[in-house]
């Protein structure tokens, strides 16, 4: 091991290159988006991360979410060595998955039953399953813009025409596998309704972002999301809220406890949890009512199965998370300090002349180089991605380390001060400064 090629980012992403495709285990941190070399990082604390080269930055990727405390919180830490002092892994039930279970229910009241398992990709992959088994339906509706993890189903974009089948996005996902996938645009509904028209009968179910954090931060919007839930229940699909990034994170009970508001007697079938509920260790959940959940093994007829599901561990870092999370008055404290960031980003932005748009919602946001907010896929992917490019290397320079992408949301954690953003602030403000020329 050569700690010489270890204490730079440029040596170290040489040496990951040559042995991990790309450099990485994960492809949006390689920076191809935005260019340069990504840093590498050695360790993490509160809102801040530290690279290979000793350098800081203000944190507001958060692990992708995951980090709603902050790094290495006290109470968490002290959770996860416990845990791993009485054994990393048992392969037999433990009291503490049930206890993680009944906080996910006790804060999202549309569930009654949840199944732990280790990644976003797994839990949609396993809704979908579930949903297509206790329908006896195959074909499945998605948006564009929402990203639902990896599974081979769900790597589609949208056909030249509306009952077309889609696309795979990636090689090795055979078209067959993806002929029962509808792409369709997010909060349009005019071919939400021609698609419910044609195909109404044999939509197992409609997987959604409420609040899509893979296309930057597009909400749905309230007449749509009404309609959406209006036409699965005269159809009998599924609607299926993938919360794996806003859930626990926009809002105590997830951007479903804001649509249950704003939309009376409001209610989605399945959910997909993940990121937040692991608190930074490998842990996802699927959940929904006790009669779709019992289709699934060993009660009913739909498998699903996971050597590390519910890992003593992980489980231990989401209940420590999820109990600091509730603590009164947490989430208006996040939420502001949330929008104290977006205004002060806006102001700075119109303070040198460079149109912003930017929206938040507890510890989430988005901005956007463009006039207005943008509704669906193809806006966010119009607006001024020269200038997001550039604006994301000034900040790095500056120690702000945002996500290296214009299609990705920000984070806030309850470890960031009032100072963490003012710097952010100052920061921004140079930045425009630097891309309005
Ligand atoms: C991150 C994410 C996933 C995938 O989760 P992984 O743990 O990365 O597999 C799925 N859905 C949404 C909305 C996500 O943001």
């Amino acid at each position: 091991m050569s700690t010489e090629r270890r204490s730079s980012n440029a040596g170290a992403f040489e040496r990951a290159q040559a042995v991990i495709p790309g450099g990485v285990n994960s492809p949006v941190r390689a920076f191809r988006a935005v260019g340069g070399t990504p840093r590498f990082i050695r360790r993490a604390q509160g809102a801040y991360l530290w690279d290979v080269e000793g350098r800081r930055y203000i944190d507001y990727i958060g692990s992708w979410g995951p980090m709603i405390l902050g790094h290495g919180h006290p109470a968490v830490l002290d959770a996860v060595t416990r845990a791993a002092r009485e054994g990393l892994s048992f392969g037999a039930p433990t009291e503490a998955e049930a206890e993680l279970a009944e906080a996910l229910i006790d804060l999202v009241p549309a569930v009654e039953q949840v199944r732990l398992v280790s990644s976003g990709t797994e839990a949609a992959m396993s809704a979908i399953r579930l949903a297509r088994g206790a329908t006896g339906r195959s074909l499945i509706v998605k948006f564009e813009g929402c990203y639902h993890g990896h599974a081979d189903a769900l790597l589609v974009k949208a056909g030249s025409g509306l009952a077309t089948f889609g696309h795979p996005t990636s090689a090795g996902v055979p078209p067959e596998v993806v002929q029962h996938t509808l792409v369709l645009p997010y909060n349009d509904l005019a071919l939400l309704e021609q698609a419910f028209a044609g195909r109404g009968r044999e939509i197992a179910c409609v997987m959604i972002e409420p609040i899509a954090g893979n296309m930057n931060f597009v909400r749905a919007s309230v007449p749509f999301m009404t309609r959406l839930r209006q036409l699965c229940s005269a159809h009998g699909a599924l609607l299926v809220f993938d919360e794996v990034m806003t859930g626990f994170r926009v809002a105590l009970g997830g951007a479903h406890s804001l649509y249950a508001q704003a939309i009376p007697g409001f209610r989605a079938d399945l959910f997909v949890f993940g990121k937040v509920i692991g608190g930074g260790m490998p842990l996802a959940a699927f959940a929904g009512p006790r009669e779709i959940m019992s289709q699934l093994a060993p009660l009913g007829p739909v498998y699903q199965a996971g050597t590390l599901s519910g890992n003593p561990v992980a489980t231990a870092c989401g209940l420590a998370t999820l109990r600091e999370i509730r603590a009164p008055g947490f989430f208006d404290r996040l939420s502001q300090s949330t929008r104290m960031l977006v205004r002060g980003l806006l102001a700075a932005a119109q303070a040198e002349g460079v149109p912003l748009a930017v929206d938040c919602e507890g510890g989430m946001f988005g901005f956007f180089f463009a006039d207005s907010l943008p509704q669906d896929y193809a806006a966010v992917m119009a607006t001024d991605k020269e200038r997001f490019d550039r604006f994301f290397h000034a900040m790095l320079d500056r120690g702000v380390y945002l996500a290296p992408a214009m299609y990705e949301a920000g984070f806030v954690s309850a470890a960031h001060s009032d100072e963490d953003l003012d710097a952010t602030i100052a920061a921004a403000r140079e930045s425009f400064a630097l891309i309005a020329r």
